[in-house]
């Protein structure tokens, strides 16, 4: 039959497009249903790669800023950004990298259906808007993600009240700009704002900014806003949002009981995602869900049998399921190797690395300190500064740390916190690290080449053990 598949994947965000490429790649047919233009998903199109893009350019422009320290001499006048060409540009890296997955789906002979997806029952999968059909599946996953949401009482119209979906394309740049929520989103979009010009001022209602963070981390990123001129209200409610003719004004609780009062141009909420299922069936079907999550077990399997469901519209139960690219295409990859028959493995999360590519970027993978101390650890912790290490000081990026959490007991490595330079790249060594169950010895012994920002990972190492060389 023409339209009978092995394997159909309803989206086709970072967790649907791996999972068809793998199941393919294994020899199974597989289509892929998916309602948007382009391929990619949340990751491609809205999130990890256009804000990603933005970052650059405020990169760019903070170098360009700081042309005197580097000996270069730019005339007349501060440099200005052009949002034209911001666009423009990162518009063709989300071109080129959507195209790429099209071009990886007729390489993997994949098929494309271009449309809305429901779960019809007994391995049917209803194509009812676009490309109107019924695909008959041995094996479904459901890959259909996130969507911004509100909180109650913020009414988003997309213009002054707006979401991650609409700043990504704001053509003209807010004089002033308040974000609700302090988390990856939140905090990457005020370092692009603040950089490009905006008054920023973010609103997290915790204690602290990137509160999943470990709790150094977190002084020392509003640290470094507050020298950037981002005004950080911790522990503050944000009650009333009214659009008015110039933007939007708000009504805060502080710490202390207080009302304080607010206007900016935008308001950008940034509370965090829910699960995209509706229209999708998945009730009707009677698959089991948690708070509109499709709940699965360790290995992706749904409560109805031959559906799977992987990615951010996923509850493992218990603790949040991390809403990240890597995390969704790592479960597309299990659950097209068992689909296969291939034997797999469950993940651990706690190896799952988080990267906030706000200024100063972070990067964690592990417990945190407080969190070791809570599941009774002895906790021994190694700190190295980037403002003493050689690198950063040619690359005139001296703020932050890496921090690592070593169990005392064994020297294991239980956890790595760093905020500075490249952590996003550095905290790859870490992954590693507790994947192997390293031990602090272990790191020290690891030859870090010279002159490195890696060189921060193994004096945090030997700090662990009372022994930084450099500090
Ligand atoms: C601003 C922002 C920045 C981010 N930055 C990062 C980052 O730096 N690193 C990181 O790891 N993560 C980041 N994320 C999170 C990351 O984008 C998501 O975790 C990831 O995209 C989830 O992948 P997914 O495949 O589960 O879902 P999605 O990417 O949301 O894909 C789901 C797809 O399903 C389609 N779909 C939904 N319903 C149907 C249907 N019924 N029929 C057909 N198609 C359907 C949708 O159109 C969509 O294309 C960011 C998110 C945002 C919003």
């Amino acid at each position: 039959m023409a339209n009978a598949y092995d394997v159909v994947v309803i989206g086709a965000g970072t967790g649907g497009y791996v999972a068809a490429i793998r199941a393919a790649q294994l020899g199974m047919r597989v289509a892929v249903v998916e309602k948007q233009k382009a391929l990619g998903g949340t990751c491609l199109i809205w999130g990890c790669i256009p804000t990603k893009a933005l970052l650059e350019h405020a990169h760019a422009l903070k170098v360009i800023q700081n042309a005197k320290e580097w000996g270069v001499t730019i005339p007349a006048g501060p440099p200005v950004i052009d949002m034209g060409q911001v666009h423009a540009r990162k518009d063709k890296v989300v071109n080129g990298l959507t195209k790429g997955i099209e071009f990886l789906f007729k390489k993997n002979k994949i098929d494309w259906i271009k449309g809305t997806a429901r779960l019809s029952g007994q391995g049917g999968v209803e194509v009812f808007e676009g490309d109107k059909q019924t695909l008959d599946a041995r094996e479904i996953v459901v890959a259909t993600g996130s969507a911004p949401r509100s909180v109650p009482g913020i009414e988003i119209d997309r213009k002054r009240i707006i979401t991650s979906d609409e700043a990504i394309h704001l053509k003209e740049l807010p004089k002033s700009l308040v974000i609700m929520g302090s988390g990856a989103v939140g905090v990457e979009f005020a370092s692009i704002f603040r950089r490009f010009g905006s008054e920023v001022t973010i609103i997290e209602l915790l204690p602290r900014l990137v509160p999943v963070e470990d709790e150094a981390v977190s002084a020392e990123l509003e640290k470094s806003f507050k020298k950037q001129g981002i005004k950080s209200l911790t522990g503050t409610k944000v009650t009333k949002a009214a659009v008015t003719g110039k933007g939007v004004d708000l009504e805060a609780q502080t710490p202390d009981g207080k009302t304080q009062k607010l206007s900016a141009e935008i308001l950008l909420v940034a509370t965090g995602r829910g699960p995209v299922t509706t229209g999708l069936g998945a009730e009707d079907l009677g698959l089991e869900m948690e708070k509109g999550y499709v709940k699965v077990d360790q290995m992706y399997r749904t409560s109805a049998p031959r559906i799977s469901a992987i990615g951010d519209v996923i509850t493992l139960g218990g603790p949040g399921h991390p809403q990240l690219a890597h995390v969704s295409s790592a479960e597309g990859v299990i659950v097209a190797e068992r689909l296969a028959g291939k034997e797999v493995q469950p993940l651990n999360y706690e190896h799952v690395p988080g990267c906030t590519y706000c200024d100063p970027e972070i990067g964690s993978v592990g417990i945190t300190e407080a969190e070791a101390k809570k599941r009774g650890y002895d906790v021994q912790i190694g700190a190295f500064p980037f403002g003493v290490l050689g690198r950063a000081k040619m690359a005139g990026e001296t703020e932050g740390f890496v921090k690592i959490v070593v169990d005392k007991k064994y020297d294991e490595v239980l956890g790595v916190h760093m905020i500075g330079p490249r952590s996003t790249e550095l905290v790859a060594e870490a992954v590693l690290a507790l994947r192997l169950e390293c031990t602090a010895e272990e790191l020290i012994r690891t030859i870090h080449a010279h002159p490195t920002f890696s060189e921060a990972v193994a004096e945090a190492a030997h700090a662990t053990h009372g022994a930084a060389i450099h500090m």
